[in-house]
């Protein structure tokens, strides 16, 4: 690995990888690769105390036991939240989201302390929203509509310090009826999308690459299946 590698920091895949979401550190990977960038995944478990030296990060989903381990490595180890500080790019899925928050109540109703890099609190609802999810983007550099499979029962309420990733207009979302299905805060982007996301979104992936690069563009990469796969999710209600 060279100094010019691009290093991407996958958060506890072994905890946070129950829902395929490692596929984002992937997408990342290809999509600098074929750029001619070199990059490399950093694999950060449970045994790793967690850099804060790396260019991007991303965490998946997990159930609420895996959850907990990973809330308690975090607030260890806060090599994440230092990185988020100095303006590395984090995305957080579904139960990340949870865990970087300032808590959430697991389905059996036990209050769990997050590390308060967002600004939410998260509490279980009636029903688990499963299925597909299609947003609009609230964020600058962003335009094409989102899409994603969400699958979670804890609901998500943003803080004064959060903002919306996107509005809903298929799915629920963050599922506290404010319409909003994700969260901002800094230099971090938390989304309820499975699919993996950046796989379904790669206008998502570039935004993210170009903070981690520093840059205000990229090379376009023309990926015919990227956009028969979008058509088909988009197409789905
Ligand atoms: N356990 C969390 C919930 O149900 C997160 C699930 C997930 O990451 N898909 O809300």
């Amino acid at each position: 690995m060279s100094d010019s590698t691009i290093r991407i920091g996958l958060v506890l895949p072994d905890v946070m990888g129950t829902y395929g979401d490692g596929g984002n550190a992937l997408i990342l990977r290809q999509r600098l690769r074929m750029r001619g960038y070199d990059a490399e995944i950093v694999d950060i478990t449970l045994s790793d105390p967690v850099p804060d030296s790396l260019d991007v990060y991303t965490l998946g989903g997990a159930e609420d036991s895996a959850q907990r381990l990973a809330t308690r490595h975090l607030a260890k180890y806060p090599g994440l939240q230092r990185a988020a500080e100095r303006g590395a790019p984090v995305l957080a899925i579904c139960a990340a989201i949870q865990v970087l928050g300032n808590w959430y109540e697991t389905s059996s109703g036990e209050r769990v302390d997050g590390v308060s890099m967002l600004d939410v609190t998260t509490s279980p609802q009636e029903k688990r929203s499963i299925g597909e999810v299609i947003t609009k983007p609230l964020i600058d550099g962003l335009t094409a509509p989102l899409s994603g499979f969400e699958n979670h029962r804890g609901g998500t309420t943003l803080g004064s310090s959060a903002s919306g990733f996107a509005r809903v207009t298929h799915g629920v979302g963050n599922g506290v009826g404010d319409g909003f299905e994700g969260v901002v805060q800094g230099s971090v982007i938390g989304t309820y999308m499975h699919g993996p996301a950046l796989a379904r979104n790669p206008e998502l992936a570039d935004l993210l690459l170009m903070r981690a690069l520093g840059v205000n563009e990229l090379e376009p990469l023309h990926l015919p299946e990227v956009d028969k796969l979008r058509k088909e999710r988009l197409a789905i209600r």
